[in-house]
């Protein structure tokens, strides 16, 4: 891995030279996304070195500068940045950190669009503009009035005869920047990247002529000083400025609640294609003036506001390392290891790369800057590498050829290398992992970090050491963290294992080919392991969902003496090896028999464990929808599923109708 410091000084100087080129030369060599993630990567860094941290870096910098070309003006009260958050797990955080500091669940808040301009100060004094500025480093901005009075929105006079200053963001359309860059490039000049550059350049230009062709605008968001005018709130603030004569924008809310702020956010989501101005995000500030020194400020930025960015959907972040873990199976499998970098509200920082040829195809190297992005909105993939980002300082990448746990030598069979030796401590580790997994044995008080701590400790060292756990209770009591009555739980949760039916079991195993789907196939058809255990290939690959490399796995697992072995031992502390489901149900309840689709997030139950009821009922559950579907169950979001269920004329039920079916008679 990186040396953390040397990481630290990389990034510092890399986010200066960004923040040089947006603030000083309104041009930008990555993407916005990009700069927020190396910043992230960068303040997690100096949390953790904080020995390391430069003196003015950038993380703790308002990020503009002030050039020599323009008159500065210092800014009476600082202009601020926004602190800025990516998803609603962390706008929760933000809302509830507000509550605690007000030390009331009562708070309103009014939610703004984040206009991707540039922010201004209008400064006016007996009725007339007095002069315009930029935020410049928030202490000292430049002064480009003469450039802002060619935006006919900006008023120039007021009946205000008193002191008074607003501030807002100053943007181009996106119109005006498409129609700017035609004219650009058959000039045979640079077009501008985005709205924001283009109205920072036209700004920040010393020919007001170019800014009054440029056809800017204006949206004004911030009184200062409101409590001069008797103004209490932020919502009041907005209707102010707006009463004289600034351009406050209309798509706002007061938002009472968490829910009134999210339902806003989503609105403005599905709006953001049809505004006439680029947005990056929604603002949020609490409305009431009085609790802003109680929540107080950072250096940087005020606590009582917060930006909540809009997820890019593919993002340019680092592949620092390549690294491999050793799967249950003894498979290998090399992974990402990334620079930090939020895509949809997650933050990444390592995902699969499959195998060796996955890697080759790619044409990775390490040390390449990688597009990423979520596969299906959920599994972190590395896109490809952006070639013209290499400097001659990236590695070509090779296959190991010794398992990294072990040292044995790897076997290659089709892409996929394996170690295998059957007694590598990480297959143990993994098999332990999977077999008490939420999908597997589902053993409650077994999590990956138990396992770890137990295997690490010697006290499992395989599947079955699971239920003989009872032989080191007094040692595991003595373990921070741990009590006799955690200890109880856990054995209590063990024992309720022993009794899943055997569809869990046969997953748990690990046996090669068989997941959760096939796992069910093989306990519906073949009732208890026993029978299992001897079927032949030619038996395997007759069942539909079976293929020969499946059927010739499970038949390899079953003549494997020591399989046999475990087995054996799992039966004699009374784990159940026989299917259990078919015998309960109750055929005449409501999803009997039905073909159910599930789209969109219910509240109170995953997708698996929606499925695993409705199977338990005897429906099928699809993965989409059809004509021969009979039943569509929506949650919130859900998308284009549901939308083909109504027009095939498929019956719906919502989560409480669900539910509601659920507990009928019927069942
Ligand atoms: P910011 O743009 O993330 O948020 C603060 C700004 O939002 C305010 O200063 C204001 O100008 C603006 N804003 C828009 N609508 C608003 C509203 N309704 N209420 C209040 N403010 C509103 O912060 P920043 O400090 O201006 O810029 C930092 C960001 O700029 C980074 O997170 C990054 O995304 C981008 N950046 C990119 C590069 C690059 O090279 N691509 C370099 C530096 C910065």
């Amino acid at each position: 891995m990186l040396d953390p410091k040397q990481r630290i000084d990389e990034l510092t100087k890399l986010l200066d030279q960004y923040n040089y080129e947006y603030y000083v030369l309104n041009q930008s060599s990555v993407d916005d996304a990009t700069f927020d993630n190396l910043m992230d990567e960068l303040i997690l860094l100096e949390k953790k070195y904080p020995q390391y941290k430069h003196k003015f870096s950038p993380t703790s910098r308002v990020g503009g500068q002030v050039v020599d070309s323009f008159k500065k003006i210092t800014h009476n009260i600082s202009m601020l940045s926004l602190g800025d958050v990516f998803n609603f797990d962390e706008l929760k955080d933000f809302d509830r950190k507000v509550k605690e500091a007000i030390g009331s669940d009562e708070v309103s808040y009014v939610a703004e669009l984040k206009i991707d301009g540039l922010a201004m100060s209008l400064s006016y004094d007996n009725g007339e503009l007095s002069y315009a500025a930029t935020r410049g480093d928030g202490v000292t901005g430049e002064d480009v009035t003469s450039n802002v009075i060619t935006i006919k929105s900006v008023p120039l006079k007021l009946d205000i005869k008193e002191h008074i200053e607003a501030r807002g963001e100053v943007y181009m359309p996106k119109s005006s920047l498409e129609g700017l860059n035609k004219e650009l490039i058959a000039e045979n000049k640079t077009p501008f990247a985005n709205c924001r550059n283009a109205a920072a350049g036209s700004i920040r230009n010393l020919d007001s002529s170019i800014a009054a062709k440029r056809k800017l605008d204006s949206f004004i968001y911030y009184l200062v000083q409101p409590e001069k005018y008797g103004i209490k709130t932020h919502w009041e603030a907005l209707n102010f400025l707006e009463k004289n004569g600034f351009r406050v924008n209309k798509f706002r809310k007061l938002c009472h609640s968490f829910e009134d702020v999210i339902s806003f956010i989503n609105e403005v989501e599905k709006e953001r294609p049809n505004l006439e101005y680029d947005i990056d995000g929604v603002v949020l500030k609490v409305n009431d003036f009085s609790k802003y020194d109680l929540i107080g400020y950072t250096a940087k930025t005020p606590k009582w506001a917060i930006a909540y960015k809009f997820p890019p959907k593919e993002v340019i972040t680092k592949l620092l390392d390549i690294v491999f873990t050793v799967g249950r199976t003894g498979k290998i499998t090399p992974n990402a290891i990334l620079s930090p970098a939020r895509v949809q509200g997650s933050l990444i920082q390592r995902a699969t790369l499959h195998n060796e040829d996955f890697i080759k195809d790619k044409n990775l190297m390490v040390g390449d800057y990688v597009s990423i992005r979520k596969a299906g909105d959920v599994i972190p993939e590395v896109v490809r590498p952006i070639i013209e980002k290499r400097d001659g300082s990236q590695k070509e990448f090779k296959m190991i050829e010794n398992c990294p746990i072990c040292g044995s030598q790897l076997i290659k069979i089709e892409a996929m290398h394996f170690c295998p030796n059957k007694d590598c401590p990480a297959r143990n580790i993994e098999k332990i992992i999977h077999f008490a997994s939420r999908n597997a044995m589902d053993i409650d008080g077994m999590g990956e970090k138990v396992c770890e701590q137990f295997f690490n400790q010697g006290f499992i060292k395989d599947i079955i050491d699971i239920y003989n756990l009872e032989n080191y209770k007094d040692d595991i009591i003595q373990i921070d963290g741990w009590s006799n009555k955690s200890f109880q739980n856990l054995i209590d949760g063990i024992n309720k294992s022993k009794t899943n039916s055997l569809e869990r079991l046969l997953f748990g195993l690990g046996i090669k080919e068989v997941g959760e789907k096939m796992a069910k196939v093989l306990a519906k058809i073949f009732k208890d392991i026993d029978t299992l255990s001897k079927v032949s290939y030619e038996d395997l690959i007759s069942i539909n969902d079976v293929g020969p490399v499946a059927a010739n796995s499970i038949v390899n697992y079953f003549s494997n003496q020591s399989n046999l072995d475990l087995i054996e031992k799992l039966k004699s502390v009374g784990v159940n090896v026989k299917y259990l489901k078919e015998d309960f149900i109750n055929t005449s309840n409501y999803f009997y028999n039905k073909k159910v689709v599930l789209t969109g997030t219910l509240s109170k139950y995953t997708r698996p464990e929606a499925t695993e009821i409705l199977e338990n009922l005897g429906a099928k559950v699809q993965g989409s929808v059809s004509k021969v579907t009979d039943i569509v169950i929506y949650g919130v979001e859900a998308g284009s599923k549901l939308e083909k269920a109504k027009k095939f004329n498929v019956l719906t039920l919502n989560e409480d109708e669900f539910i509601e079916k659920l507990n009928s008679n019927n069942n």
